[in-house]
């Protein structure tokens, strides 16, 4: 295969030095456009004459919570955060590595700005005396838009030469969890912290950051706009609020789909343009692979924060994937597992060698239900961070839901 071109150094530095990193940069609401619709107004008059406490009131008001999977009240954070002297930093998780989410890429590909107005509103309302940028470096397109956008943000006078701090992640999934991105941003290997003390207190360089995720801050710019009516208006199955998904597997048409909160699989399937052809529906996943695997019969169950607890998993990040007839869950939750062995930081055993472990017994014919289910009980008791707690959820559900299979 000597034909191959490798990419070395020398070469990667060169392209990125002629502008050809194939990025393909798609159309997106860029500074001007933004402003000419009244952006970045809300910012201005805020600056000058805002009460943070206000706009926290509205943020709580909306019922926006974090959309990087947490869940947590958005507006909350912002009280702990300033309860703490400065300076304080703010740190955003642009990181998206949850395999099936790319929610944060489709708004960042097409209305940066709302994102950035938001990412400065919440840094005004803590103080922050750097927005750090954490961004995924598998999305070449956005980290372009990005550099062009703070660039002409800098030019307007909006922020100053350096106050946003645009970093490359280095695909490690771990790096989404937000003590593990902290350690990334101070340079060090990406490995989540024991808490407490929680980051709002000792964060990024030892000092108090609000970290929020890239949508979150998105709909903060949205409600300071248009009102916290903007989210809590919307209702359905006794749920407030809107989600973003990102539908992915045996649907007629992957992609992000804005729907109610209260909307259960059938609603995400039929937005998606319904089952793939030849295909029908057997499975999903309802938030990324920590949150394992249900069956198509569990079809009625509102897909939002708090809804999913009962059933052994959550939403997530809301990162759907439908599988059909054609897959099987055990193979799709050994895929889950293999992911989660590569990914795991290596910092704790039960992760360490619990997902190896499982790897291990998953792949036999038939599974050995009594060792999985101690396995599962030690990884999610153990485990130092979310990723070695979650872990077991593929593994349980599948033999809770998919007993015929192992
Ligand atoms: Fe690292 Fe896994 Fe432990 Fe998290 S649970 S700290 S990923 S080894």
């Amino acid at each position: 295969h000597n034909h191959i071109d490798h990419a070395t150094p020398e070469k990667v530095q060169a392209a990125i030095a002629a502008d050809d990193t194939h990025a393909h940069v798609p159309d997106y609401e860029a500074f001007d456009g933004y402003v000419e619709a009244g952006g970045y107004a809300a910012l201005k008059s805020l600056r000058a004459s805002g009460d943070w406490e206000q706009v926290q009131e509205q943020v709580l008001a909306s019922g926006l919570r974090g959309l990087g999977g947490a869940g947590f009240p958005s507006g909350k954070k912002w009280g702990f955060v300033r309860a703490n002297d400065g300076p304080r930093y703010l740190a955003v998780n642009g990181d998206e590595g949850e395999p099936g989410t790319f929610k944060d890429r489709y708004y960042l590909e097409r209305t940066p700005h709302l994102f950035l107005e938001g990412m400065l509103i919440a840094a005004w309302a803590v103080e922050a005396q750097t927005c750090f940028i954490y961004m995924r470096d598998e999305y070449p397109a956005v980290l372009e838009i990005l550099r062009r956008e703070v660039a002409a943000l800098e030019a307007a006078g909006i922020v100053a030469p350096g106050y946003i701090d645009l970093r490359r992640g280095a695909g490690a999934y771990i790096c989404g969890e937000e003590s593990a991105m902290i350690e990334s941003i101070e340079g060090k290997r990406g490995m989540p912290r024991h808490r407490p003390p929680f980051v709002a207190q000792v964060g990024v360089f030892g000092q108090p950051t609000l970290v929020h995720n890239v949508e979150t801050l998105h709909w903060v710019a949205k409600i300071c706009r248009e009102g916290p009516e903007c989210l809590n208006s919307t209702e359905k199955n006794g749920r407030k609020g809107l989600r973003s998904y990102s539908v992915s597997g045996r649907v007629a048409a992957p992609g992000v789909y804005l729907l109610p909160a209260g909307s259960t699989i059938l609603d995400v399937i039929g937005a998606a343009g319904g089952m793939a052809d030849g295909h029908t529906f057997k499975a999903y996943q309802p938030g990324g692979p920590s949150s394992g695997l249900l069956p198509a019969s569990m079809d009625d169950i509102p897909l939002d924060f708090d809804t999913l607890q009962p059933h052994g998993t959550f939403i997530g990040s809301a990162a759907v994937v439908v599988l059909s007839d054609q897959d099987t869950a055990r193979d799709a939750a050994l895929n889950m597992l293999r992911f989660f062995e590569d990914e795991s930081c290596g910092q704790c055993t039960p992760c360490r060698a619990g997902c190896e472990k499982a790897v291990k017994l998953m792949q036999a014919e038939s599974w050995d239900t009594d060792l999985l289910n101690d396995l599962c009980d030690v990884m999610a008791d153990a485990s130092i961070c979310g990723l070695g707690q979650a872990a077991p959820n593929p593994i349980r559900l599948v033999m809770k839901h998919f007993a015929d299979e192992i």
